[in-house]
């Protein structure tokens, strides 16, 4: 049995329609993760216990009101992620860095 976090998929997708319009000085595929495991983390997981479609998952998991929360946390996670990259673009600069 195939057990997964409904949220997941969401949040990837909804983060991958959206990636070139988002502002963060650092554009790569860690970076994007940490921005998915961010919201996800800040977000109620939704388990589906059977490999449901992804339509079936989305009528049933992303009403209104539960996509406007999950675009209001995926803005959390980007500033976060924005403000302190996790990434090995930024990991050899010291955060005090005066460069
Ligand atoms: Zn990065």
């Amino acid at each position: 049995m195939r057990v997964f976090n409904a949220m997941e998929p969401l949040v990837a997708e909804a983060l991958h329609e959206n990636w070139s319009d988002i502002n963060m000085p650092c554009k790569c595929d860690t970076c994007k993760n940490d921005v998915i495991a961010i919201t996800l983390n800040s977000l109620k997981p939704r388990y589906v216990s059977k490999d449901y479609g992804m339509a079936f998952v989305k009528a049933q998991y992303f009403d209104k009101q539960m996509k406007a929360d999950m675009y209001v946390k995926i803005g959390e996670a980007v500033r976060k992620v924005a403000e302190n990259p996790q990434c090995e673009n930024y990991n050899f600069i010291p955060s005090n860095s005066q460069l």
